[in-house]
């Protein structure tokens, strides 16, 4: 049996019609940039997340950036950032013009809200915390010491649209919140998308004017701004997936709970603790192994699809070399990082799919002995 660790192809099929009668409908009304689809799926993902204002964007990274940028720090700010989530949780930082701070990572892969406040220093001015694999960061205590210490805080929600914490949505809670609508997301376009979330009216105001070069009427241009916008396209896709989230998410939660139960005396591959399984959406379902590679070569004759996210923490890579300070050696996140396995968790897998999953690891753990 092949288990592919993600099926866009599938997830497509299953609302052909609905998607080809949203693309159809854009091509016939002569809108690609803007218009009644953009402002739909807007206010439509802002009453999914519980948040008074949604701006699309070109992509996720880009959400990022202008949301940093419509805070307005002084030139050179410090920025703290986990120092384990995709490349772009950084880059967003540098490229709007200030300075990243790596902080390490707890148990559950979330920035360590232990190690924050030895972090902060006079030039500190944003936490950017990531909701990884789709789990939500322990927001209460963020709040509190970003609320003492006067910073703001942005979230990273790329892999966590629908993920709640203490009930409310992620995107809802700090600041201001990014989201990616990159393919392979809970929430997936058919090409590049992103949103910005926000309960500050003058937040979104100032995003919306940066991501479509700083105007709010055609020719007059306020402050320079950039290009990066949400396409109608897309946004029509989207709106048609949005619909479908909720069954799918729930699907996510399913699996995941299955596999925690049967992998409960593996030790060759250890489910990462979980704060609420009721609220997580497991973008990624991530285990610790001893031995990866052999997990990794074992799953894969089997036909079993994984990935690593991700194989270097963030301060290891190349492009942060410089960045690169003694402390970042020890921490968790580069431990982790030789340790951490995704394995198929997508909402097109069968329960046979599940089983043989569950089978295969369960073998591994016997074979290894
Ligand atoms: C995917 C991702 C991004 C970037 O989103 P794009 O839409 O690919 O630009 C940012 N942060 C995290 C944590 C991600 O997983």
């Amino acid at each position: 049996m092949k288990v592919p660790v993600a099926d866009l192809v599938g997830q497509n099929s299953q609302i052909k019609f609905e998607i080809n009668e949203a693309i159809q409908n854009q091509l016939n009304s002569g809108v690609f940039i803007g218009g009644p689809s953009v402002t739909s799926f807007e206010s439509e993902f802002a009453e999914f997340i519980g948040v008074k204002n949604c701006i699309g964007t070109g992509n996720g990274t880009d959400a990022l950036e202008i949301a940093i940028e419509s805070l307005g720090l002084k030139a050179d700010s410090e920025i703290l950032v986990p120092a384990m989530s995709f490349i772009a949780t950084a880059e967003a930082v540098s490229r709007s013009g200030h300075r990243i701070r790596f902080v390490d990572v707890d148990l559950f892969m979330n920035i360590d809200v232990e190690k924050l406040e030895s972090s902060i220093g006079a030039e500190t001015a944003a936490i950017i915390v990531v909701h990884l694999y789709g789990q939500a960061a322990e927001m209460s205590r963020i709040l509190e010491i970003a609320k003492r210490f006067n910073l703001y805080v942005i979230e990273d929600c790329a892999q966590a649209a629908g993920t709640k914490y203490k009930g409310s949505s992620v995107g809802s809670i700090g600041d201001i919140a990014a989201f990616s609508f990159y393919p392979g997301k809970n929430l997936g376009a058919i090409g590049d998308a992103g949103a910005i979330t926000t309960n500050s009216d003058t937040l979104a105001r100032k995003s919306r004017m940066i991501a479509n070069h700083g105007r709010e009427t055609k020719y007059d241009h306020i402050f320079e701004g950039r290009n990066s916008r949400l396409d109608s396209i897309q946004a029509a896709v989207l709106s048609v997936k949005l619909k479908h989230i909720g069954i799918w998410l729930q699907r996510r939660q399913e699996i995941a709970a299955k596999y925690r139960k049967a992998f409960q005396e593996n030790s060759q591959f250890v489910p990462l603790p979980i704060l609420d399984e009721d609220q997580h959406t497991f973008h990624q379902f991530v285990g610790e192994c001893n031995e990866r590679g052999r997990v990794i070569q074992a799953l894969e004759k089997a036909g079993v699809g994984t990935s690593v996210n991700y194989p270097k923490a963030i301060p290891m890579l190349d492009a942060y070399k410089d960045k690169f300070t003694d402390d970042c050696k020890d921490f968790h996140a580069v431990y982790m990082s030789h340790r951490i396995l995704s394995i198929p968790v997508h909402e097109m897998l069968t329960n046979e799919n599940v089983e043989y999953v569950i089978a295969q690891m369960n073998k591994i753990e016997s074979d290894f002995k």
